[in-house]
């Protein structure tokens, strides 16, 4: 029997979790499992609910991944609420919360990770070492270890989102990934759980991140350049009152490369930070002739 909060069962071990898996595959039934690092929100519920469409059965995990931190990042203060999170997800029926504990994961004499290749190189991987070996290493773990038909992941992270497709591809591994696009405020920001860190003189500057990335898109639409919309969008963002920027490029959006060829789709992507809050963001750039 698993436990429960509420209403709803929680598996804290894999074993666990491939016993339930496996009864509902013996049943046909199709199952979706949408990984998260929990402290939920609505960007997060949207993904349970592009997964309730989709499957007879969806599967939340919550992890926070200590090996996608680095040694300077919130891992000790990400947010954690296991309780509430689980009240949000009985609410949104999703019908599992797998949620193990760091040894689950990472047994003792752990040493086989996923490399995520040339695709963690740019944007983020050049701010971020290691940090997309960590997630392609979770989430290949946690494919694995549910064996669901089908996987949700965010457009929110859409670096990561790209190297979760290359990853499944390459090795193989029998699930379909879906793409799910990003939730916002009335105001544009991109829902996140590190919003919460915000100060309020912060929250009131951090919209101007969409609506910059939106400008750049609308720039390349009239003609303008990317590097130079990328230029325009940096300069814009310091304006705004961001502190730091990571980077504003617009990129392709498959191999993430420099935006050069505009018959291909792009995404102008930008990384930058409010005080100790390090913000992301992406909108798509339509093809020319799209
Ligand atoms: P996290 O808990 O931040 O690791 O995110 C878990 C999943 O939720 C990832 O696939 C994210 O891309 C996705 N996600 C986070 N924020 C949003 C958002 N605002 N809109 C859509 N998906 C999101």
């Amino acid at each position: 029997m698993l436990q429960t909060i509420g209403k709803l069962p929680v598996a804290r071990q894999i074993a666990e979790l491939r016993r339930t898996v496996a009864e509902w595959r013996q049943n046909d039934e199709i199952v979706a499992l949408v990984p998260t690092m929990g402290a939920l929100h609505e960007g997060h519920l949207a993904l349970i609910a592009h997964a309730r469409a989709r499957a007879d059965r969806v599967i939340a995990t919550i992890f926070v991944n200590p090996t996608q931190f680095g040694p300077n990042e919130d891992f000790t203060r990400y947010p954690r609420d296991e309780a509430g999170d689980a009240a949000k997800l009985a609410g949104a029926s999703c019908d599992l919360l797998f949620a193990p504990d760091a040894a689950e994961i990472y047994p003792a004499g752990f040493a086989t990770t996923v490399s995520a290749g040339p695709l963690a190189a740019p944007l983020c991987g050049r701010f971020r070492s290691g940090h997309f070996d960590g997630v392609a290493t979770v989430v290949t773990k946690l494919l694995l270890q549910a064996h669901a038909h089908i996987a949700c992941f965010g457009e929110k992270d859409y670096q990561q989102l790209q190297i979760i497709r290359r990853v499944v591809r390459d090795l193989d591994i029998d699930c379909t990934i879906e793409g799910v696009p990003i939730v916002r405020e009335s105001d544009g920001l991109a829902l996140s759980s590190r919003n919460a860190y915000l100060a309020p003189d912060e929250r009131r500057i951090a919209p101007a991140m969409h609506r910059v990335l939106v400008d750049a898109v609308a720039q390349v639409a009239h003609g303008v350049s990317p590097e130079d919309a990328a230029a325009a969008g940096s300069a814009a963002l310091r304006q705004a009152g961001f502190d730091k920027i990571d980077y504003l490029e617009l990129v392709d959006a498959e191999n993430l490369q420099p935006l050069v060829d505009r018959s291909r789709a792009g995404r102008a992507a930008a990384a930058a930070w409010l005080g100790k809050t390090r913000l992301i963001d992406n909108e798509p750039v339509p093809s020319r002739g799209a």
